[in-house]
């Protein structure tokens, strides 16, 4: 079997597959609706949340596209918090729709620097919402998510979190934290196929809601509000999907959310560790190092895309490369959801062998 060691889509356990194969069932019937409600009951519960939370047939993209438009108007400002690739999309989301982004950027690899934010904040008083990665999945970052809320919250500011790679590994109560709209994707740490986008809305994003004037149609959280109260989502929802998660969510409170997150954060710290006892360095800075996904820099005559082909043909691992800018100059390691301490051996016995045969260690030889 391959070893699927990327940030999403990740692995999923055998009962979760089982689970797919079932006869479709009338997605407004009853026997969805028990399904509908209690996926929605667990999700509250692993998100920490007492607010309303939905089930988005899409990507986790198409989630974030929900939070902007549910929330906002053309015109209005927004405060772009970005590290990396995913932080870029969220702000280019807002702006297509006709909010004015002001970008307030971190280097590639860093977290991002709460007084900046601050101070962004206070030069202008007009933002209305402030956009935020929790876990920047193109640079193995975490951002620190409850110091930045508070400062957003100082400012009395809407909340707009991508939790895509964070949420249901890394701790992230979604109340306390007072996270405004909350999204996350099926394929990252919940052990489920792409297909379902999950998003939680506070009570502020739905005053917000109430006068936002972005178009929105497949979207409109109003919508799914009211088709959740009779038991039902307002399209026809990805049915087999939802049945996944069903599965993977009684999985995860089986385990336990406290262990799930301690688990995460076991294998990210092993992951590191292995890497640096080959000779690499992390990308990341590593007081901030991402405990789902860990980036590793191109170093000493190392070629990252003849290193994924080795592994991949020779091994059937597969990693992750870098994004756009970081493309050949970093490499990533997904270790969400389905994993454990042995998953992340095999992939370490496997690069001490392949990392020479892949230039590593040839500046040295020149
Ligand atoms: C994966 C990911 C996305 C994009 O999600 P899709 O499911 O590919 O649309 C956005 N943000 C972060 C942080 C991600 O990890």
């Amino acid at each position: 079997m391959q070893n699927l060691r990327i940030p999403g889509p990740t692995p999923c356990p055998d009962e979760v597959l089982k689970s797919m194969s079932r006869q479709m069932i009338n997605h407004r019937g009853p026997e969805f609706a028990q399904i509908l409600n209690d996926v929605t009951a667990k999700l509250k519960q692993l998100f920490q949340t007492k607010n309303d939370v939905f089930l988005l047939t899409a990507s986790g993209t198409g989630g974030l596209e929900a939070a902007i438009v549910n929330t906002l108007s053309p015109g209005d400002k927004v405060l772009s918090v970005s590290i990396g690739a995913f932080g870029e999309r969220f702000a280019t989301i807002a702006q297509q729709f006709g909010a004015e982004v002001i970008p307030l950027r971190f280097e590639w690899g860093q977290a991002s620097d709460v007084d900046a934010i601050r101070q962004a904040l206070k030069q202008e008083p007009e933002v209305k919402a402030v956009l935020v990665t929790h876990n920047e999945t193109s640079t193995g970052v975490t951002n620190d998510l409850a110091k930045i809320s508070s400062v957003t919250k100082e400012f009395d500011k809407l909340l707009l979190v991508d939790a895509i790679s964070s949420l249901g590994s890394i701790e992230l109560p979604v109340d306390d934290w007072q996270c405004d709209i909350t999204v996350t994707g099926s394929q990252k740490g919940w052990m489920v196929p792409p297909g379902l986008a999950m998003v939680a809305i506070s009570d502020e994003a739905w005053q917000a809601n109430a006068k936002a004037k972005m178009p929105r149609f497949y979207w409109d959280f109003a919508k799914a509000r009211s088709y959740l109260e009779k038991e039902q989502t307002p399209w026809t929802p990805a049915v087999s999907i939802v049945f996944a998660l069903s599965v993977s969510l009684d999985m995860m409170l089986k385990e336990g959310l406290a262990n799930v997150i301690a688990r995460h954060a076991r294998v990210a710290k092993m992951t590191r560790q292995g890497i640096k006892a080959l000779g690499l360095a992390i990308f990341a800075e590593e007081s901030h190092a991402s405990n789902t996904v860990t980036s590793i820099a191109a170093s000493d005559g190392l070629d990252t895309k003849k290193l994924l082909k080795i592994l991949r043909e020779e091994h059937q691992i597969v990693l992750g490369g870098g994004q756009q800018k970081l493309s050949g100059k970093i490499f990533r390691i997904g270790h969400l959801g389905w994993v454990t301490e042995e998953d992340i051996e095999r992939v370490l016995e496997a690069l001490a062998i392949v990392l020479p045969q892949a230039g590593f260690g040839g500046e040295k030889l020149k």
